[in-house]
């Protein structure tokens, strides 16, 4: 741990697996224990544990799942209660069921975690009467939909990643300055709004694209080759700078 100097904060799905360079990226941070890894997922733990080691990604310092709802700690990925805690406090699945109950065109698609409740969406005019729904019966909550599957999720109003790396970086008494953070998506916004320096990758959406502070580079390469290209300007550059500020 006193060894760390830097943290990379990455998403996983896109961004660090998926489109090559994941054996390049797992090298370089192999030789490179002075990087610590925070992974930041949409996936469960078990799921993305199995993901990192299957490419040979180190140990995490630290990893959010369900895009921050848990936190966990490494190497041994044991959870962090009190986060837990903070999201149990408003969280209420039983009304998020009660709410969507009966409004036409959703139907529930299943639990796919602790804290996901999935629902089908049959059109655009049930996604905005879910949304209303949802307003009405006052639940306190956020949704993420997904287009591609016509998918709309509710998950606790806390579970965003940006929140749960700050919190972990705070816990680990790591600066924002030390910390790097890479995503693909749109769940991966609230990392990129100029807090940190960090990378979009070149298969990244659009739409997150448009609205880059200067901090985050936009990679021409894709997936973990995005990430490192990202990752070496970043030690190579800001570094340096900020190596004589820490000197002292
Ligand atoms: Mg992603």
């Amino acid at each position: 741990m006193a060894a760390i100097k830097w943290v990379l904060a990455s998403d996983i799905d896109g961004t660090l697996v998926g489109h090559g360079g994941e054996s390049e990226l797992a090298q370089f941070l192999a030789q490179r224990p002075d990087i610590g890894v925070v992974y930041l997922t949409g996936r469960t733990r078990a799921n993305a544990e199995m993901l990192i080691r299957r490419h040979g990604y180190p140990d995490p310092l630290a990893m959010a799942t369900d895009i921050g709802a848990d936190v966990y700690w490494g190497p041994d990925f044991h959870v962090d209660e009190n986060w837990a805690f903070q999201q149990r406090r408003d969280w209420s699945p039983r009304r998020v069921m009660r709410a969507l109950d009966g409004v036409a065109g959703v139907s529930f698609a299943g639990r796919s975690s602790h804290w996901r409740l999935a629902f089908q969406v049959r059109d655009y005019h049930a996604l905005s009467a879910a949304r209303t729904a949802l307003v009405q019966e006052g639940v306190v909550q956020r949704t993420l939909w997904d287009e591609d599957e016509m998918r709309l999720d509710v998950v606790p109003r806390g579970a965003l990643k940006g929140r749960a790396l700050k919190y972990i970086l705070n816990r680990l008494n790591v600066r924002p300055q030390q910390c790097f953070v890479a995503g693909d998506a749109e769940n991966d916004g609230d990392l990129m709004e100029g807090r940190y320096h960090g990378v979009l990758v070149a298969n990244a959406t659009i739409r997150l694209a448009d609205q880059l502070p200067p901090v985050i580079v936009r990679s021409p390469y894709e997936g973990a080759h995005g990430v490192l290209h990202g990752l070496r300007q970043f030690l190579d550059e800001p570094a340096a700078v900020m190596e004589t500020e820490y000197a002292g």
